[in-house]
């Protein structure tokens, strides 16, 4: 543990942590933070939930993921099941869906018997399901539809990510850990230690500096030269009605877990209070939220090639998010300037994986000093 016999002078600006970016993942680091007793100040520009988090579906599954992060995104849905107790705030949160992937063809077939038997692997039940089955089980499956892979509910389902991210913040905060609104705009170095943050408001002293800021990450270290790699991935979701539940768990196609996923791919959500959400589109270091001419078109043309019934949705608005994304996955750790630390890259699953991201990057620095 960090000395804590500091002598602090009024308006102290002195924090052992610095984190930056209150999305999920930062609020998520600043909570476990404080929990082991450190001092602990989060700096956002904007407001929490900004950034990617404020932006997304909030799913929360492991069918589909894979190795590393399949293990990994086990351990932060078994987090999820106590969080509200841990965090003594109401996380809206549902893990009672089941998780469906549809494929169409005998390539999506070989995608999908992948990533069914390496959720077996892992000690999780997961089932394929021909067309047969699939439509006494989702009678919507279009004909085009010839498979699906299913894993029950019991760790997934959907969450609310602003509850989330706000319940961690008021945790964090019933340990000490101080908000603070201001624009970082560059790490402070001395003698080749960092001090803190320059922001907007002026310095902020910190012993440790965590980068939470999603696909602004590279900010505040361009003259520090490490480049996160970030890519800005583009998401485009529209919004319907409020329907009662319309499907067993969430849908998403074979297509959505691939690395280099096609422009459109399916993710179908429907919210805690019920209304869909419907998407995806990936689009790859387009920057700006602004969307392609015809894109919700596309989007809803293609939904509707999976499932039927759609047609009678009222879509009612359409947003945009940037998923933080990074060709090698997140990044969890020290970076090459001492004391300064990373927790990037989460890309199309920062929700899925935010308490075991916090959880972990706690350890990492609680370990180290
Ligand atoms: C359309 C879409 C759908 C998604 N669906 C899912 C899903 O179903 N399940 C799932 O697990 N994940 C999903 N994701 C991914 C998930 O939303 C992200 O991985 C996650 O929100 C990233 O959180 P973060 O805290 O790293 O970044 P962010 O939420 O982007 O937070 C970064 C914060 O840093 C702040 N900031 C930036 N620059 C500065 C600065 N200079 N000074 C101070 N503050 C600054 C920003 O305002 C922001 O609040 C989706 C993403 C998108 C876009």
């Amino acid at each position: 543990m960090l000395d804590r016999n500091r002598i602090e002078k009024p308006h102290d600006q002195h924090f052992d942590i610095l984190v930056l970016g209150a999305g999920i993942v930062g609020a998520a680091v600043s909570f476990y933070l404080s929990k082991l007793g450190y001092k602990v100040a989060i700096i956002e520009r904007d407001g929490p939930c900004a950034g990617a988090t404020g932006a997304c579906n909030g799913g929360i599954s492991y069918l589909g993921k894979r190795a590393m992060e399949l293990s990994q995104t086990l351990e932060s849905l078994q987090l999820y099941q106590d969080l509200s107790k841990e965090l003594g705030y109401p996380v809206e949160l549902d893990q009672t869906r089941d998780m469906v992937l549809l494929g169409k063809g005998e390539e999506d077939l070989e995608d999908l018997e992948i990533l069914i038997a390496e959720a077996k692997a892992q000690g999780q039940e997961a089932r394929l399901l021909s067309r047969k089955k699939l439509l006494a089980y989702l009678p919507q499956a279009s004909p085009l539809v010839s498979y699906a892979a299913v894993s029950p509910g019991g760790l997934q389902g959907v969450a609310n990510p602003f509850s989330v991210t706000y319940a961690y913040l008021g945790a964090a905060s019933d340990y000490g850990a101080q908000y603070r609104q201001a624009d970082v705009q560059s790490l402070w170095m001395e003698a080749g230690r960092v001090r803190g943050v320059v922001t907007d408001q002026g310095e902020i002293e910190g012993d440790i500096v965590v980068n939470a800021l999603g696909v602004d990450a590279d900010r505040i270290w361009e003259m520090e030269q490490i480049d996160s790699g970030m890519v800005p991935q583009k998401g485009i979701v529209l919004v319907s009605e409020a329907y009662p539940r319309m499907f067993p768990g969430n849908l998403l196609n074979a297509a959505f877990m691939k690395k280099n996923p096609p422009e459109i791919s399916l993710a179908i959500e429907q919210t805690l209070s019920g209304q869909l959400l419907l998407g995806a589109a990936k689009l790859i270091n387009q920057p700006g939220k602004d969307m392609p001419p015809g894109i919700m078109e596309k989007i809803a043309m293609h939904a509707m090639s999976y499932v039927a019934g759609l047609e009678e949705v009222n879509i009612i608005r359409a947003y945009t998010g940037l998923r933080p994304t990074r060709s090698e996955g997140h990044w969890l750790g020290e970076t090459k300037i001492r004391n300064v630390f990373a927790a990037l890259g989460f890309g199309g699953s920062g929700i899925t994986l935010a308490p075991y991201a916090g959880k972990k990057l706690a350890q990492i620095i609680g370990g180290k000093s």
